[in-house]
């Protein structure tokens, strides 16, 4: 048996299903979750000792791989000088500087701990700045464990919210709604009938929890010109796509302007850290400048914003994101061509440095498509990787992340992988 099936029995004596996050426990894919040790680069290694190829990356914060050795540096360097103070550093502006350069919407950000913080501050700024209790959000679409957010749609063009979770009271699951991701014209139907009630839509530019589903041309769009219509916030979910798709994150390559922006993973280079900002005008309603409360004892830590810090700055080099794309593309075209030679129906989609891998023949545009992939040939598949050194998200619904330290061995390794996996489904 393996050093991680040991380890694995030991965390469930303490542990809720031995995982600190439910994704963690290998439930989509069955069998027990892996330990890991340590990680360098585009490898991560087990309790066991065995090295993968890792294209989770900490579910999407390793943009620069593992341990980069400036990342470490930074930190060590930092660590020195003391591990919290809950008090202003200069890192926190140089931080906040950094971050309104560099996603264009944003006049103003405030600093938290993780992407479910940033997701439900910038819902209960949205409430609070338009006095109204509504909000739009899209099956499929995952926000954090946010109550409002963890409210799943029914069928039907207006489904009035039906908790994810129990503990999520019915009465504020009410007030969210759920639509279908890249829909516009249930967006327009729900917005005609019930506009000015709306606080805000938050949509993930690019779905990531659904697997990997870009929107459509015009999806973006519309629901900027319907939120300007309506007076409701336009809220980017970026946890995942912010400094992963493009510099700028999805708004950047979209050309979408939204009036605030949550952001996690990237931004904190592997430490806990995320954040909400927006027009100046939303952002100047925050306590203290504003009467909407949000606050944290460990918001802006200076050994997380050391860490992120470096990671922007290394981010900004010139060609990051044209050879992180480059990667990427490679290593789908890859995958498809193998897959179409072992005669298996497989389609994938890529933004940037974030992909997904979808066993079906079609295109896969939104959350029913993605549902109806085969389930099992994703099982047979991620533990044939798994045995092969290449460690894939333990669920079909989730987005694979690439890192500039990925290169032509990592890929080659990956292909060869893929092909004795796909050779094994075709049997
Ligand atoms: N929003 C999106 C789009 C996410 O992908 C995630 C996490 N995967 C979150 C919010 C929540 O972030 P965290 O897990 O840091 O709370």
């Amino acid at each position: 048996m393996s050093r991680s099936h040991d380890l694995f029995q030991a965390a469930q004596r303490h542990i809720p299903g031995g995982v600190n996050s439910p994704v963690r426990a290998f439930r989509g894919v069955g069998g027990d979750p892996v330990f890991f040790d340590s990680a360098s680069g585009a490898y991560a290694i087990d309790a066991d000792g065995k090295r993968y190829v890792d294209y989770v990356g900490s579910w999407g914060p390793m943009i620069l791989g593992h341990a980069h050795p400036q990342v470490i540096a930074a930190v060590q360097e930092r660590i020195q000088k003391g591990l919290s103070f809950g008090a202003p550093t200069e890192l926190e502006t140089t931080m906040a500087d950094r971050v309104c350069e560099l996603v264009p919407s944003m006049d103003m950000v405030r600093m938290v701990s993780s992407g479910t913080e940033a997701t439900m501050s910038a819902l209960r700024l949205a409430r609070g700045y338009t006095g109204r209790d509504k909000v739009i959000k899209f099956e499929g679409c995952y926000h954090g464990h946010v109550d409002s957010l963890l409210v799943k749609a029914g069928s039907g063009a207006l489904t009035l919210g039906e908790p994810s979770s129990p503990g999520v009271p019915a009465a504020l699951a009410e007030l969210t709604i759920t639509l279908a991701y890249n829909d516009l014209e249930q967006v327009r139907e729900t917005f005609a009938e019930i506009g000015n009630e709306i606080a805000c839509i938050i949509v993930e530019a690019v779905a990531g929890n659904m697997n990997c589903i870009p929107p459509v041309p015009g999806f973006l769009e519309g629901l900027r010109e319907i939120c300007d219509q309506y007076g409701a916030v336009l809220i980017f979910d970026e946890v995942m796509t912010g400094f992963r798709v493009s510099r700028g994150g999805a708004q950047e390559l979209f050309g979408v302007t939204p009036d605030l922006t949550a952001l996690g993973k990237v931004i904190g280079g592997g430490m806990p850290v995320g954040a909400f900002g927006g027009k100046r005008e939303i952002m100047s309603r925050i306590s203290p400048l504003g009467p909407v409360y949000q606050a944290g004892t460990l918001s802006g830590n200076p050994i997380a914003m050391a860490a992120g810090l470096k990671t922007l700055e290394l981010l900004s080099e010139p060609g990051f994101y044209e050879r992180l794309s480059a990667t990427t593309a490679k290593l789908l075209a890859g995958l498809q061509a193998r897959a179409d030679a072992a005669g298996i129906p497989f389609s994938t989609n890529q933004a940037g440095g974030m992909f997904g891998l979808f066993f079906t023949g079609e295109k896969v545009t939104n959350y029913a498509q993605a549902t109806t992939c085969n389930q099992d040939q994703f099982k047979t598949f991620f533990h044939a990787m798994l045995e092969r050194g290449v460690y894939l998200a333990p669920s079909a619904f989730e987005a694979g992340f690439v890192s500039m330290a990925h290169g032509e061995t990592e890929i080659q390794a990956t292909l060869d992988a893929a092909e004795q996996s796909f050779a094994l489904i075709a049997r």
